[in-house]
């Protein structure tokens, strides 16, 4: 099969076929500007990935000849065609929006992270780069049957247990990782804790009141109990060697708000067992609560934010009561009694590799993080770039060039995508087979 020079435009017809181009080159968007990816960027499209028709966006592509930009014209066969997006794999993070032009009456988009996509010697091919090479949640590795299964031993066994069985639902229902693997007795556990929260993100993911589009999942509407949160982690961290247990999940609101249930529930594990890492997923709003967490045994936090400018961070977070300065308190506390501390750092091409957000980022890092976690934001990147100052965006130097300039500045910083075990506070996994970033010092 003769080798395909370039990576072709990949669009959808009217009934939402996708197919390849003849003959035009893919386009991503760089938050800037229309343009062809790098060779360096390109991977096949990751097993576990999904590809999205995007409701009334006109698709844009280059044009060998011209090297210009084309709308992508259909015609009596095709009708008028759509653009298409990638939603990458877990583990794999995006460095290229689609290319399109989004027509007036357009609805705005659900809260996926939208990559561009292209067509490559016989298959689809993303600006993207595995960022954690802990398999955990490639999707091939969750057999529902297996997780049934344990549902029906838990329920059977922990019957009152009103925190086991909301996971119940999350595991069956959303297919949330973390549930399932509770039930399949591996790796990372969620202790879903607060109904409540004190910011109103723009794409938050378990509240939508008020938008055109919904959350992807419905918000926990019973608080947890700390008996329930301390039997649930002590039976996942007392049979999975190297276990996680974590509060803050998607379906929660801030578990910050739930500072007693929390401290009876961090030092109820630890009066029971020593085993693992129990775990904080938090928008660090709180440094007081925080301070009282760890003295009661918490062991690492991880601090969820889109940029780590104050302003983009207001834009994006709408916080209620607390501040970004709050928010750097809280990394303080957790250092100064040397926790493990990761940023989950929302990735949004034009926005995350400009000079202000990375000088930005590094002062934060400076502060001892430990670990960041490179994750994709959900949204619709329009949407994203009309509520952000207008100083967010600016020339984009590119993600792999953010992950390159932060490895040099910070050899011991470690890149991933999940909360690590203990054995893995402080060293790089090992690397698996395909092109990884070499993210091991
Ligand atoms: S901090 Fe979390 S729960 Fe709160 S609004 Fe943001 S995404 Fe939603």
């Amino acid at each position: 099969m003769k080798k395909d020079d370039y990576p072709r435009a990949v669009v959808a017809d009217a009934n939402g076929n996708i197919f390849d181009h003849p003959t035009l080159a893919m386009l991503g968007w760089d938050g800037q500007v229309w343009r062809q990816p790098l060779e360096e960027e390109l991977i096949a499209l990751p097993k576990g990935s999904d590809l999205f028709v995007l409701p009334q966006r006109i698709p844009y592509a280059l044009a060998v000849d011209s090297q210009e930009p084309v709308e992508v014209e259909g015609d009596a066969q095709t009708g008028v065609l759509q653009a298409v997006s990638a939603f990458v794999a877990p583990a794999y993070a995006r460095l290229l929006h689609p290319a399109y032009d989004t027509r007036a009456d357009a609805p705005d988009l659900t809260l996926y992270a939208y990559t561009a996509v292209g067509w490559l010697n016989g298959r689809f091919v993303v600006p993207a780069v595995r960022v954690d090479a802990d398999k955990r949640q490639d999707p091939y590795r969750f057999d529902l049957d297996l997780v049934r299964q344990g549902v029906a031993e838990q329920r059977g066994q922990h019957p009152e247990n009103r925190a086991i069985s909301h996971i119940e639902h999350c595991a069956l229902v959303y297919h949330c990782r973390a549930a399932q693997n509770y039930f399949l007795g591996r790796w990372e556990a969620p202790l879903p804790a607060a109904t409540q929260c004190n910011a109103a993100c723009v794409g938050c993911i378990s509240d939508q009141s008020g938008s055109t589009f919904a959350a992807n999942h419905d918000r926990i509407q019973i608080a947890s109990r700390a008996v329930d949160l301390i039997e649930l982690a002590c039976l996942h961290l007392q049979r999975v060697p190297n276990g996680v247990v974590s509060f803050g999940q998607g379906c929660e609101g801030e578990p910050l708000l739930q500072p007693k249930v929390l401290e009876e529930t961090v030092a109820g594990i630890r009066a029971r067992t020593q085993a693992g890492i129990i775990n904080l997923n938090s928008n660090a709003s709180l440094p007081r609560i925080v301070a009282r967490l760890a003295d009661a045994g918490l062991d690492s936090m991880r601090i969820s934010l889109n940029s780590a400018r104050p302003a983009l961070y207001r834009a994006y977070y709408k916080p209620k009561g607390y501040d970004f300065a709050h928010v750097v308190q809280s990394l303080d506390e957790m250092k100064a009694r040397g926790k493990y501390v990761s940023l989950n750092y929302f990735v949004f091409p034009g926005v995350t590799d400009t000079r202000a957000e990375i000088d930005a980022l590094m002062a934060l890092i400076e502060r001892g993080v430990d670990l960041i976690q490179l994750r994709n934001l959900n949204i619709d990147p329009e949407l994203y770039l009309r509520v952000l100052p207008p100083e967010a965006v600016d020339e984009p130097v590119g993600i792999l060039s953010v992950i390159a300039q932060l490895r040099q500045r910070f050899p011991a910083l470690r890149f991933g995508y999940f909360n690590p075990a203990r054995t893995k506070f402080g060293r790089s996994g090992p690397v698996p087979r395909g092109r990884v970033l070499s993210l091991s010092a």
